[in-house]
């Protein structure tokens, strides 16, 4: 028996990162998954798994679009009936200083990274509270918590995400939805390819643990959140990050 027999989940963002590894392992532990990206989903990740192509949905979602979370929360629920939990994971870094990010960045970074999530719930609410709970989790970052100089849009946007889960959580639970953020630190995914030797080198050395994350070591804070293990836990923030804000 998996924890999410039964249950459909859909996580945005989920073509690759963390997004993919979530999306796997929901469906690894039993649920039907939606998988939903601005970039074509690899189906190959889920049948890598023996995973049952009947028990996942891949579809092309601009997470910034309210007309396509209606279509995505539309095609979920008529393919597999109900939707349990949302993972709102996709997003977009931005390295720029206070002074030097100009106004369609910031727009740009905010709509993706904070926006999106306000949509994510905004769509899956009605359908959470008319069948009685669910859970949602939003990716958030470390950079939410502490300063890291040159990233005023994305901290701003992760700043927006941690606060908007914590409304979210008191206002809906009562009706049994839970609602937390996840936080991680550094994380060796697509997003932070392109980063210079010399800031790879500060991040690492910043990090208490010596090393970057796996994606997979934020995904499992993802699924836990997401499951009845978490059950008393809502309007909190998990924090995966190596021990980076420790100090
Ligand atoms: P990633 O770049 O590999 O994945 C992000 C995904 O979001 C991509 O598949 C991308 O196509 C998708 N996306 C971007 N804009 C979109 C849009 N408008 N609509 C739908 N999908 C869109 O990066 P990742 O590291 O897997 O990031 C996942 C989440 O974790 C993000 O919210 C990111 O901000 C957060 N995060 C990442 C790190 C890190 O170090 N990698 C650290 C803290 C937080």
């Amino acid at each position: 028996m998996g924890r999410f027999d039964g249950k459909v989940v859909l996580v945005t963002g989920a073509a690759r990162g963390q997004g993919q590894v979530e999306a796997r392992l929901f469906a690894e532990e039993g649920a039907s998954v939606v998988a939903t990206d601005i970039l074509p989903i690899v189906h190959q990740v889920f049948e890598t798994s023996g995973i049952d192509s009947k028990q996942h949905l891949s579809l092309e979602h601009d997470s910034t679009n309210p007309k396509q979370w209606h279509q995505v929360v539309e095609n979920a629920v008529s393919t597999f009936g109900r939707i349990d939990v949302l993972v709102n994971n996709a997003g977009v870094t931005s390295r720029t200083g206070v002074l030097e990010t100009l106004l369609d960045e910031w727009d740009r970074v905010m709509d993706v990274n904070a926006k999106s999530v306000l949509l994510g719930m905004q769509s899956v609410l009605p359908y959470m509270k008319q069948r009685g709970g669910g859970a949602i989790v939003n990716v958030s970052s470390i950079y939410a918590l502490v300063g890291s100089g040159a990233s005023a849009a994305y901290q701003a946007s992760k700043a927006a995400v941690h606060l908007l889960t914590k409304t979210a959580a008191v206002e809906y639970a009562r009706d049994n939805i839970r609602i937390n953020s996840v936080h991680p630190g550094i994380i060796d995914t697509p997003m932070i390819a392109n980063m210079s030797t010399d800031r790879y080198n500060i991040l690492v050395s910043g990090t208490p643990m010596g090393r970057l994350g796996r994606a997979e070591e934020v995904a499992r804070g993802v699924v836990f959140l997401a499951s009845d293990d978490a059950s008393y836990i809502t309007g909190t923030e998990l924090v995966i990050d190596g021990g980076y804000t420790a100090h």
